[in-house]
Formats: structure tokens, C-alpha cells, sequence
């Protein structure tokens, strides 16, 4: 009898991960997004081309890599953001699996520029087969544009199932990642083009007009502010008047740390505050933003991290119900004028 178990070769490895990290375009720049504002840009672009099929570009301004780092930078397990197992305790980055580079880069060609301040050139690098094929001097501003193009070229299989879905379902699917980090980043100016009807153009701004560049200016008459502060956690943000309230397209969006995350428990909060008053079988829109100490929470459990575990989550379901329920007798008694622009 022979042994039959081998190890998978790494790039083998890297591919099959690969598809759960970056399943489609649209987490693709999810994760580009992330780590422009992880890079601190005050200044972010994506184009898309052919639904994200052809390509996805993000440019950013924020500190760029090094020649070195920029190779490391696709290496699986590579990242800046962690370096021991506490630091998972006080992260405030989006990113620190080291994960995102390497799983694009064994799944499409990929083209990099980069520049660091401190250097006058900068570098820009080839990637095909998750090897870099080639890595030469270029001038370029300070920050980075990363191409990432011909998703699933080497894998046929799921090039197929890419190009099965609707290019309309694709370009929906890059919108609500683009809107979830625009709106977690008022502060950070975003263009999206070669999406049609979803290019957007956002300066930087307050949380209100960010929050009407992406749901529409239908949006601007009918937000109400809501404000918590205590010492375990902050929550602030917008909430429709219940008249706004949707029977499908309602838009809805928590994030903690300025992370987006689904939380059915707390939307169920959210929905318990508005009972009385809306119809039945229609939604409200939310945009509520909590800030809560990094220990806290638990990021951690899924490679997509939209899933927070909250130690206290009890105790903020009952607040998110009462604060909710303050604002809208204190919107119904307040003058109609818009006070909070
Ligand atoms: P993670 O974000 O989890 O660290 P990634 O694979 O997304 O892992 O990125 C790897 C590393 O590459 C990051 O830790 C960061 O140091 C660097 N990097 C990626 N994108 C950028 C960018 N746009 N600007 C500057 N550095 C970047
Ligand atoms: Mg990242």
C-alpha cells in the first residue's frame, strides 16, 4: 500500500484561498478600497472596466511602497498592519490578514505603481501567475494604483461562472462596496467610473452630504440625526423619517470603527424602535455609526469581516431601541426647518 497524501504546492493553495477572499469584481475593490484607506488617502479613483471582468483599478494618494514592500506586498500572510497575536485586540486598520494582495495576484494579472515620499521614483511591477514578471523604475506621484484585470484568467471554470452572472448584477455588487467605504469615509474624496448609471464623483465632506451623495439628494429632507455617547461605546449618525420608510430598497448600513457590518440583531433593534410607526412590511433607512473600544469587539471571524461579534450586545440593543424612539418624538415636536446642515 502507498501513502497517497501530498501537500498542495503553495500556488495551488493560494488559488483555491483565492476564491474565498475575491469571489467576484466587487471584492476586489472592497479590498483595494480598504487598503487605500488603510494607506490614508485623502483622495481615492476606482475604474472598472468591462463590469470588473476586463479590469479594476483603484489609484490612492495615500504613503505608497517601497520597491521592496511593494513585492512583499503579494505574498500571502504579508502585511504592515499586524506583527503578534495581541495586536488583533487594538486594530483600528481594515485590513490585516495580509490576505487580499496574494489572492488577487493568483487570480488576475496585476499592475502596481507605487511611490513612497521619500524616494523620487517610484516602482512599478508585473504580475502573472502570482509571480512577478517584471519590476522597473517609473515616475509616478506619491501613492499607489493597483490594476487588477482578467479576473479568473487561469481558472476557466470560474471564469465561466463570472461571466455567467449579468454585468448589471456585477456593477451592482461594485457599487455597495464603493458606497460602504464611501460612506465609513466622509472625510476621503471617491470617484467611481465605467460603472454608467453608478459613476459617482464625492468630495470630501460632512457625514450628511456624504450620506445624500450616495443615497440620493430624495434623502436630504428626510434624514433625522441621532447621538449616543457613553463610556463603552459611541453611536452617531442619520435615520429616514418614518414616512421615507421603503417596501424594498430601503438603504441600510451599520458600521462600527468605520467598518461596514450586517448585524441582524441590531436591525432587528432598529426595526422594534420604528413598529409604531411605520406600515407593516416596509423598512426604514439607517446610517448608524458606532465607535466602540477594538477590544470589545471581535473582528476576526470571517475572512469578509462584515460579521462583528459584540461583547456588550445586549446592552447596545436596548440603547440603539431608546435612542432611536428620542429621536423621533424629539424630530416630531422640532420645527420643520432644517437646523442640522
Ligand atoms: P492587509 O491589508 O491585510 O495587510 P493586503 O494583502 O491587502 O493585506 O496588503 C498587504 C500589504 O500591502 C499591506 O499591509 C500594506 O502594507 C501594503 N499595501 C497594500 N495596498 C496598499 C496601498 N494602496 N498603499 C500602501 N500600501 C499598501
Ligand atoms: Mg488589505
Amino acid at each position: 500500500m502507498s501513502d497517497v497524501i501530498r501537500l498542495l504546492p503553495e500556488s495551488i493553495a493560494n488559488q483555491i484561498a483565492a476564491g474565498e477572499v475575491v469571489p467576484a469584481p466587487a471584492y476586489i475593490v472592497k479590498e483595494l478600497l480598504e487598503n487605500s484607506i488603510d494607506a490614508g488617502a485623502s483622495e481615492v479613483q476606482v475604474e472598472i472596466l468591462g463590469a470588473g471582468r476586463e479590469a479594476v483599478q483603484v489609484t490612492d494618494n495615500g504613503k505608497g511602497m517601497s520597491p521592496t514592500d511593494a513585492r512583499m506586498a503579494f505574498e500571502r500572510h504579508a502585511t504592515s498592519k499586524l506583527r503578534e497575536i495581541e495586536d488583533l485586540d487594538r486594530l483600528s486598520t481594515m485590513g490585516f490578514r495580509g490576505e487580499a494582495l496574494a489572492a488577487i495576484a493568483s487570480v488576475c494579472q496585476v499592475e502596481l505603481r507605487t511611490r513612497i515620499a521619500e524616494l523620487e521614483v517610484g516602482t512599478e511591477l508585473r504580475i502573472e501567475g502570482a509571480r512577478v514578471k517584471s519590476s522597473v523604475p517609473v515616475a509616478c506621484p506619491v501613492g499607489t494604483t493597483l490594476r487588477a484585470m482578467n479576473i479568473f484568467y487561469n481558472t476557466p471554470g470560474r471564469r465561466k461562472h463570472i461571466e455567467a452572472r449579468k454585468e448589471s448584477t456585477e456593477l451592482g455588487d461594485i457599487w455597495k462596496e464603493f458606497a460602504k467605504v464611501a460612506l465609513a469615509n466622509p472625510e476621503v474624496s471617491f470617484a467611481l467610473r465605467g460603472t454608467g448609471k453608478y459613476d459617482k464623483s464625492l468630495p470630501a465632506s460632512s457625514l450628511k452630504e456624504r450620506i445624500i451623495g450616495i443615497g440620493g439628494s430624495k434623502l436630504s429632507k428626510a434624514l433625522i440625526p441621532v447621538n449616543y455617547e457613553s463610556s463603552f461605546c459611541s453611536i452617531r449618525g442619520f435615520i429616514g423619517t418614518p414616512t421615507t420608510a421603503l417596501k424594498s430598497g430601503a438603504q441600510q448600513y451599520f458600521f462600527v470603527n468605520n467598518r461596514f457590518i450586517r448585524h441582524p440583531y441590531f436591525h432587528k433593534a432598529v426595526m422594534l424602535a420604528y413598529e409604531k410607526f411605520i406600515p407593516v412590511g416596509t423598512q426604514p433607512h439607517y446610517f448608524l455609526y458606532f465607535t466602540i473600544p477594538a477590544e470589545n469587539i471581535d473582528v476576526n471571524i470571517h475572512p469578509q469581516k462584515t460579521d462583528v461579534r459584540f461583547l456588550d450586545g445586549e446592552t447596545i440593543f436596548q440603547v440603539i431601541v431608546s435612542l432611536l424612539r428620542e429621536a423621533f418624538s424629539s424630530h416630531a415636536l422640532a420645527p420643520t426647518i432644517d437646523f442640522d446642515q
